[in-house]
């Protein structure tokens, strides 16, 4: 096999209770397996999430639900984009929990449950009960994203409650800056929070139920206790990867943290390759597209068996270095579709190390000492572990252990 992807559903799993465990075991939770669990495998983290005692699981869209719907899954499941109204049938079909930002999405779902009401009460008589299609309510307080906007959402949480075929089954959300440490961004997400909770108690007060009532992502989790409400939504968190810092300074914000467990969680992910060829290179030859190395001294390049097809970004580039037997290599050259180079005869080495052709070489995973994880591969290139995970590509075989 020319790649392994390795997930340690294991790890998982911790992930999910040590997170319970800072927020309340009686908490709901609600896993996004977004984009493949975020390059993950939706089915495989969405049955491990409701073994660990899951409630809800969130996707980007109807065919990613419809997809865990066709594997079995039977949660109620999330829609966190706007879908189009071309796909309310399957919505329906379904049963997928769409966020509702607007009346007139709302008014089109409306009429598609009560018309499939009237069809059944035809054929079942009298028997038939009227469905009433679980909604949730997403309030914009600051993402600029779904959502209506505050001052709508009394109204918009009335239409909903109007509708004869919707329940407003929940309330919710999505923070901007709640991973980040600085003053200000602290700030923004406490008058998120207050925008929200002042829009939730509205509603209340004018005799609706809200349903449940969720605004945490994995930074909340982390750095805002006062998000968690009824139900917190983490993804990056459970796949293994901090974005948020915790009493990282002594502000009355990080002292109130302290009374908090903090959460410790193991990557998920390992992403592997083999070297396919070890070759000689003198000094003086150029390695890959572009010439962009050329050995300063006679050495030896490992060729592995991944490129920037298998989600190995090509500006990882000359940057990053995997790890093969333990021990530390550079990356040289250009990172191509299938393939990648590595030094194996660094300046610090005075003979070659005990490496074969067909030993393993690990991309990134859970290596916390060597720092191999997608998080370091991510600040190396500019961007977040997230976008690591989700490229790598279903070319690479995923290994569940
Ligand atoms: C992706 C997403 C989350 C999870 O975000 P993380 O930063 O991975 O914790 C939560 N809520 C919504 C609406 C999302 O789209």
């Amino acid at each position: 096999m020319r790649t392994r992807v390795i997930i340690n559903l294991e790890n998982f799993r911790e992930n999910i209770k040590a997170v319970k465990e800072r927020v309340g075991k009686d908490r709901l939770i609600c896993v996004p397996v977004k984009a493949n669990a975020y390059g993950h495998g939706a089915l495989q983290i969405a049955e491990a999430s409701l073994k660990t005692g899951a409630d809800y699981l969130g996707t980007a869209d109807v065919s990613e639900a419809a997809e865990l719907r066709k594997g079995g899954i039977k949660t109620p499941i999330l829609i966190f984009s706007q879908p189009h109204p071309d796909e309310i049938p399957e919505i329906i079909k379904e049963n997928l929990t769409p966020f509702i930002s607007d009346i007139d999405f709302a008014s089109a779902l409306n009429e598609h449950v009560t018309a499939a009401n009237r069809r059944f009460a035809e054929v079942l008589g009298s028997a038939a009960t009227n469905v009433k299609f679980p909604v949730h309510l997403k309030i914009d307080t600051g993402m600029m994203r779904m959502g209506c906007n505050a001052e709508e959402s009394l109204a918009l949480a009335g239409h909903i409650a109007s509708c004869k075929g919707l329940k407003l089954a929940g309330t919710a959300t999505h923070l901007a800056v709640s991973d980040s440490t600085e003053e200000r961004d602290i700030e923004y997400t406490k008058k998120q929070l207050s925008l929200f909770k002042n829009a939730v108690d509205a509603i209340r007060a004018s005799g609706i139920d809200p349903g449940i009532v969720h605004a945490a992502n994995s930074g909340a989790v982390i750095l805002h206790p006062d998000s968690w409400l009824d139900m917190i939504r983490p993804g990056i968190l459970l796949y293994g990867y901090k974005t948020a810092k915790e009493n990282k300074s002594p502000s009355d914000h990080y002292n109130n943290l302290k009374e908090f467990k903090p959460v410790t969680v193991k990557p998920v992910m390992e992403f592997k390759c083999s070297i396919t060829l070890i070759k000689k290179v003198k000094k003086g030859e150029s390695v890959s597209y572009g010439r962009t190395w050329t050995a300063q001294k006679d050495t030896f390049i490992a060729i592995l068996s991944a490129g920037y097809a298998d989600g190995l970004p090509r500006l990882a580039s000359n940057k990053w270095q995997v790890l093969i037997n333990g021990r530390v290599f550079p990356l040289v050259g250009l990172i191509t579709m299938d393939q990648c180079c590595v030094n194996l005869c660094t300046d610090d080495m005075k003979t070659l190390p005990d490496i074969k052709r067909w030993d393993e070489a690990v991309i990134f995973g859970d290596y916390t000492e060597s720092k191999r994880d997608a998080a370091a591969l991510a600040e190396i290139i500019g961007t977040i572990p997230y976008e690591i995970t989700c490229n790598v590509s279903k070319r690479a075989a995923r290994e569940y252990v």
